[in-house]
């Protein structure tokens, strides 16, 4: 990264280039063209930037004027600073250089130190520019910038390049709770951290907010090494923080691509990571494109789906297993699309999660069920509880905490139950727990959802006093083949009847399953066994049938 700053010498007399050579050459990296028009050939080179040009006015073919015509009308001038040289110190001259965009002017004879402060001056000034204030990193269009001439520099025509795309996870929750000083101070031992990093950037950038870019010789990367590091806690002035980042990877194909078009695609490969659990980085190719396609048609039809009722809640019973009565449900939501049909919630949810629309869709399950149940108990009939999916969206939203307190308040009962998975919970910072405890307050149980996915830990049952835990999917899939795991199962569920928790068990297929969770005491069961998930009319069919059979149990569980 500590390349020497280039500066082009332009003058016709080769004497007076190797007089500013001499003074120059130990700090910089000089270049010389002796006349106008060799000089315009060497700046519009994208593969150099020269941080100065020293520019003699009387020359040959094209003088000095016309190199900063030139230079002026490519809006070259804002990037690169010119230093008139010259011996005419007449008025006029003078005038018409600065009036061209000149930002300064040396008069022979030259003198060795002034002109080397004021050209370190010069430079420092215009690096600034091209500076983010924060990090003191370059800035995007800086990035862009040096980027292209070192992909495609033809020196480097063997090097191959790697770029790579980070985004820190919930920093916006970190400037909310803990201060923007404190979001401030990551984002620069962040970016500090990536300078002294394995991957030896060649450069790096904060793009904007919280995503930064680094451009890396491809032998210098190891994403494994740079994974173990995307995982920190943090001292931010005495307090402990949490740092998690996530990061993308581009491998440079085709050096002749804008290199914008690269950071979109190591950006793309970042924002197709779904499950943070499985590893904190994503590599990019074109099936990731393709999927980007659909993210981009799942944000625009988003809204327009919702108002006209394209999702629908759908209903999935939950079963007491000691009696085998219905006890309860979960929502759970589908988009009926017109055209491409069914869409399943892991295709959308991510991705709604992911760009913040994931609040609008849970608020509107939370009015729907309020609303079912609500028309039921006017009409005298019958109600079970129902549990609802809140995402860890929804714990950053201030309105939307106000707004499920609300609808659980005039509710004015207790059949809503809220699902909260060990990732949302760990989301909450400070009064996440405190919001928790006031939906409590109404009597309202709290379940642990998806318990044994990714790195769960029993840690988290002595931080917060859930009702129910639910156990994973992926535990019960592997009940008939894996000895350790119906150990685990059974453990976990007289673990959490020790300290006074029901367990659920999620995703039961089979009898043997069944059969399993029943022996190891398990209070409930939810699977395709029973059933599927049911629409609303569905739904009541089977719980008609039920309760025909005097298999519905309404004691409060
Ligand atoms: P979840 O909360 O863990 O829901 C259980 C998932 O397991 C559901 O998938 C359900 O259909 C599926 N399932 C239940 N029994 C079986 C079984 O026996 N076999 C198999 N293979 N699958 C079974 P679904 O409906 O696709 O939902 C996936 C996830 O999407 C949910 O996982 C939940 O995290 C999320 N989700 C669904 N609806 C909402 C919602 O309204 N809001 C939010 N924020 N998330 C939701
Ligand atoms: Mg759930
Ligand atoms: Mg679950």
């Amino acid at each position: 990264m500590n390349e020497k700053h280039k500066i082009l010498i332009v003058d016709d007399s080769e004497l007076n280039r190797e007089i500013l050579l001499s003074i120059l050459e130990d700090e910089y990296d000089c270049y010389e063209a002796e006349d106008g028009e060799q000089a315009i050939a060497m700046i519009s080179d994208s593969n150099m930037n020269y941080q100065l040009v020293l520019l003699d006015l009387v020359m040959p073919k094209v003088d000095g004027y016309g190199v900063l015509e030139y230079m002026n009308k490519n809006k070259l001038l804002d990037e690169i600073p010119v230093i008139i040289i010259t011996s005419d110190t007449s008025e006029e001259s003078i005038v018409k250089a600065y009036s061209l965009g000149t930002f300064d002017l040396f008069t022979k004879p030259y003198v060795a130190n002034v002109i080397k402060r004021r050209a370190q001056n010069v430079i420092r000034m215009f690096d600034q520019k091209q500076r983010d204030s924060l990090t003191g990193g370059y800035n995007r269009k800086a990035f862009l910038k040096y980027a292209n001439s070192i992909i495609k520099n033809p020196n480097n025509k063997d090097e191959n390049y790697v770029l790579v795309f980070f985004d820190i996870t919930h920093l916006k929750a970190i400037n909310e709770f803990f201060g923007i000083e404190a979001g401030d101070e990551i984002l620069k031992i962040f970016y500090d951290e990536l300078l002294g990093s394995s991957l030896n950037p060649l450069l790096i950038s904060r793009l904007e907010a919280d995503h930064f870019i680094c451009l890396v010789n491809e032998k210098d990367f190891d994403a494994e090494k740079v994974s173990d590091r995307m995982e920190q806690t943090l001292d931010i002035s005495g307090r402990k923080i949490r740092m998690l980042a996530r990061f993308g990877v581009y491998y440079v194909v085709d050096k002749e691509y804008p290199v914008q078009f690269m950071i979109d695609k190591a950006k793309l490969a970042k924002e197709s990571i779904v499950d943070v659990s499985v590893k904190p980085y994503a590599v990019y190719d074109d099936s990731i494109g393709y999927d980007y396609i659909n993210q981009a048609s799942i944000l625009n039809e988003f809204q327009n789906s919702l108002d006209e009722r394209e999702f629908q809640v759908y209903l999935q019973p939950v079963i007491e297993a000691a009696t085998d009565k219905l006890v309860s449900a979960e929502a759970l939501i589908r988009w009926v699309h017109p055209e491409k049909g069914m869409i399943p919630p892991g295709k959308f949810i991510p991705v709604l999660e992911k760009h913040g629309y994931i609040t609008r869709l849970d608020k509107f399950v939370l009015e729907e069920i309020r609303r079912q149940l609500d028309s039921r108990k006017n009409k005298g009939m019958p109600v079970l509880p129902i549990s609802i999916n809140l995402s860890w969206m929804d714990f950053y939203d201030e309105n939307m905490k106000a707004e499920i307190i609300e609808m659980l308040k005039k509710g004015g009962d207790t059949n809503i139950r809220l699902e909260i998975t060990e990732t949302s919970y760990a989301a909450m910072v400070q009064d996440g727990k405190k919001f928790l405890d006031s939906i409590k307050e109404l009597g309202i149980k709290i379940l642990l959802d998806d318990f044994g996915s990714g790195y769960s830990s029993f840690g988290i049952m002595e931080k917060y006093d859930f009702d129910i835990l639910k156990i994973d999917m992926s535990f019960v899939k592997k009940i008939e083949h894996n000895y350790k795991n119906r150990v685990i199962i059974k453990k976990i569920i007289e673990l959490c009847h020790e300290i006074g928790i029901k367990t659920v068990a999620e995703g039961a297929e089979t009898k043997e399953q069944v059969d399993f969770l029943k022996e190891c005491g398990c209070d409930y069961i939810q699977g395709y066994f029973y059933s599927k998930p049911l629409s609303t009319r569905e739904f009541v069919e089977f719980a008609r049938y039920y309760g025909k059979n005097n298999m519905i149990s309404r004691e409060d569980t």
